[in-house]
């Protein structure tokens, strides 16, 4: 089985309106977090920055937590910035819902796959594993990692998942050979 890998290249850019110049790119830059304590409650927001203006906006991270329910490693990341840790949060799928963005991959990503022979008399099976959550259409990442057109793809490959739709999920497919 041929190992595939969807890997990020750098953070994806934000798909959110900007209130100022309604440019609807943004991009949490270097990674920055803001915290701020009041007594026990905590607020930690992940500050971004629209593209065309530079205006800073910031997406609740976490709003009036309890100090002491957040593993004290967390908050130390919070606090300095932790490359790790603005990735993680950038991708989780609850920050989108909650902050009304959604991300934008465009050139933020690549595939990793060795070179296959595809003209031999045996079916080449491939599994492809998703190291970041980029969304792809698979019909569209196998043409590409096999340099096989479309029509191709539909008549060669056989796939354990739907080849139009989108995943973020790992799957495996095989390549028929040619007859
Ligand atoms: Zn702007």
């Amino acid at each position: 089985m041929l190992p595939w890998t969807v890997r990020r290249t750098r953070l994806p850019l934000l798909s959110l309106r900007c209130l100022d110049c309604r440019s609807e790119s943004a991009t949490t830059g270097e990674g920055k977090f803001r915290v701020n304590a009041n007594g026990k409650l905590l607020d930690v927001w992940l500050l971004v920055r629209c593209v065309s203006c530079d205006r800073t906006s910031k997406l609740t991270v976490y709003e009036r937590a309890r100090v002491r329910s957040i593993d004290p490693a967390e908050l130390d990341g919070y606090h300095t910035n932790d490359p790790e840790l603005v990735a993680s949060t950038l991708l989780d799928p609850l920050m989108a819902r909650r902050n009304r963005f959604t991300l934008d991959w465009t050139d933020a990503w690549r595939l990793h796959a060795p070179p296959a022979r595809l003209d031999g008399p045996w079916p080449v099976q491939v599994e492809v594993v998703f190291d970041d959550p980029v969304p792809v259409r698979p019909d569209w990442l196998i043409a590409h990692g096999l340099g096989l057109s479309r029509n191709e793809v539909l008549r060669r490959i056989k796939c354990d998942i739907p080849l139009r739709r989108t995943t973020i999920a790992g799957f495996t497919f095989t390549v028929m050979a040619v007859d």
